[in-house]
């Protein structure tokens, strides 16, 4: 459920585990209820509004503006990916995840607690959010995902036979291996795919 969007940009920068202080709602660019493009298997796509990193050649140039968008109830987008009973996974794009990382945070615990997988896109690196940037919460938000595609888009590097990227520079990098390893680790696709529902 949409509910009245201000001019303020939604939630970032709470404490860890403040209830009290945790946002409530996340500003959207829009959702993808069935997708097949941003991640494997069949997945609920968030793409979240606002991204500062104004990429030349922006597939999505109008999740740019940090206060455009609809502002949506976390609560309430949560119950729509639960009622949407066929999607194993969720995907955090936009926009830029990070720049929103208290209300994302929040939605990925809650996704998390349910069992679903969460793929993130952030034009930043990973080493950077690994470092607290742009947001403190940014290590915490990693930790809830399964995989980060990170980095810019670069329209010179741009290829349509990448998989789950759009240009080559960018990483599909495996968190939960990363951490273990403590260095980058690439996903592959064998490993995790397909990806469906525990009820099937
Ligand atoms: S990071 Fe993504 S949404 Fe942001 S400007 Fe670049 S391509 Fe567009």
């Amino acid at each position: 459920m949409a509910i009245e969007a201000s001019e303020t940009p939604v939630g970032s920068m709470v404490p860890d585990g403040g209830s009290s202080q945790e946002p409530a709602t996340i500003r959207l660019y829009g959702t993808a209820v069935d997708s097949i493009v941003d991640g494997p298997g069949l997945r609920f796509a968030v793409f979240v509004q606002g991204c500062t990193h104004a990429c030349p050649g922006c597939h999505n140039p109008e999740s740019q503006p940090a206060c455009a968008g609809t502002v949506e109830s976390i609560d309430s987008l949560v119950a729509s990916i639960e009622a949407n009973g066929l999607v194993g996974g969720v995907t955090l794009s936009g926009g830029e995840p990070f720049e929103q990382c208290a209300a994302c945070l929040v939605l990925a615990r809650r996704l998390k607690e349910r069992g679903y997988g969460i793929w993130i896109y952030s034009g930043y690196l990973y080493e950077d959010l690994l470092e607290g940037r742009p947001d403190p919460l940014a290590p915490d938000l990693l930790s809830c995902c399964d995989v980060l595609v990170d980095g810019p888009f670069v329209q010179e590097l741009n290829s349509y036979d990448l998989t789950w990227k759009g240009s080559s520079n960018q990483r599909v990098i495996d968190l939960a291996a990363s951490r273990a390893a403590g260095r980058v680790v690439l996903w592959q696709t064998s490993d995790s795919f397909p990806e469906v529902p525990a009820s099937w």
